[in-house]
């Protein structure tokens, strides 16, 4: 079970497998945004994705495991790492303006660091918004924490502010391990990299994301994500069609009952992860992106576009082998009623 700390550790092993990655273009430092094919040919195309918050490193594992193992006739098109540059941590997100690479032994450390080097944009009580070179950076998360369009955030605005992982006990993701990335729109709001795919101005790692989306027109896609709790979740979409809806729901069922027959915990039948979703079965929440705002995510995006999509979610609380392994039962499964609809195609 591979923990990726860095970026480059992660396209070497893909390589090592035997893997060639196809570059879709460059994050802002530098770093190779790529795609890799794995699967058939058969068509229509399969697109997974993960690591789009850096700090669910589970998704971005399972991502790299489903290229070996997902077996399927169909192609697949695999994007590991949505954030190259918030996986290599919150040491590495300063080296960017810096010019060297901090040691950081704490988050004490990086406040320190944010006081010392950068310009202040913003403080309130432990929360410290500074800007360096091309880069903001926070002391912690202020998605859905600031007005949108605030004065302060003028200087930062097209930009983005890197803020370090900073719980205790999660597996793969230590306190500054990772920098989470989040993304300031021209117009001032405070989002991060799972938005802007419905919007002319994104960040480039989601162009790249839709570019590859509008080339293979994905039948399914399955964006790998975790959250702060201990248990199992996924988000469905309404779709376009009948037939887009009927099998979006057959994927949920056997996804869910996969899931709770390997024993897997799922969350409790009171949690609701935000007030725009409506609850299905046990684990099992459909997202309404209209009651949410702020745009289309991946998985929105690719149920407004192309057909069933889900985001599937593990909980960081949890062993990082476990949440692995659940969410690539979650996969497989999804994969394998996707075959059965396209069961007896050919092309
Ligand atoms: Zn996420």
């Amino acid at each position: 079970m591979k923990i990726f700390d860095r970026y480059t550790h992660l396209l070497e092993w893909i390589q090592s497998k035997g893997h060639k990655p196809r570059v879709l273009g460059y994050a802002p430092d530098g770093a190779m945004i790529v795609c890799v094919k794995s699967g058939g040919e058969k068509e229509p195309a399969i697109f997974i994705s993960a690591g789009s918050h850096s700090t669910e490193q589970a998704g971005v594992t399972t991502a790299v495991q489903l290229l070996d193992q997902l077996e399927t006739e169909h192609q697949v098109y695999v994007i590991p790492s949505r954030d190259p540059m918030g996986m290599n941590g919150f040491g590495y997100a300063l080296s960017l303006s810096l010019g060297e690479e901090p040691s950081l032994d704490s988050l004490e450390d990086a406040h320190a660091i944010l006081r010392e080097r950068g310009e202040v944009l913003y403080e309130e009580g432990s929360t410290l918004l500074v800007i360096i070179g091309e880069y903001g950076y926070s002391t912690r998360g202020l998605y859905g924490r600031l007005p949108k369009g605030a004065s302060f955030l003028k200087p930062l605005l097209g930009r983005r502010i890197f803020f370090p992982s900073h719980a205790n006990g999660i597996e793969g993701t230590a306190p500054c391990q990772r920098a989470y990335t989040l993304i300031v729109s021209p117009e001032g709001e405070v989002l991060h990299i799972n938005r802007f795919h419905d919007t002319p101005w994104a960040p480039v790692e989601v162009r790249c994301t839709r570019r590859l989306m509008a080339e293979i027109r994905p039948g399914l896609t399955l964006d790998l994500h975790e959250y702060g709790g201990d248990a199992f979740w996924f988000s469905a979409r309404h779709q376009r069609n009948d037939g887009d809806e009927k099998w979006e729901g057959r994927m949920a069922d056997e996804m869910i009952q996969a899931v709770a027959h390997s024993g897997a915990q799922l969350v409790a039948e009171t949690y609701l992860p935000g007030s725009f979703f409506t609850k299905g079965e046990r684990g099992v929440f459909w997202l309404n992106p209209q009651e949410r705002g702020e745009g289309l995510n991946l998985a929105d995006f690719a149920a407004r576009e192309y057909g069933p999509s889900f985001t599937i979610e593990t909980g960081m609380r949890s062993r990082f082998q476990q949440r692995v392994s659940t969410s690539l039962l979650a996969a497989q499964t999804a994969v394998k009623v996707f075959e059965e609809r396209y069961k007896g195609d050919t092309n």
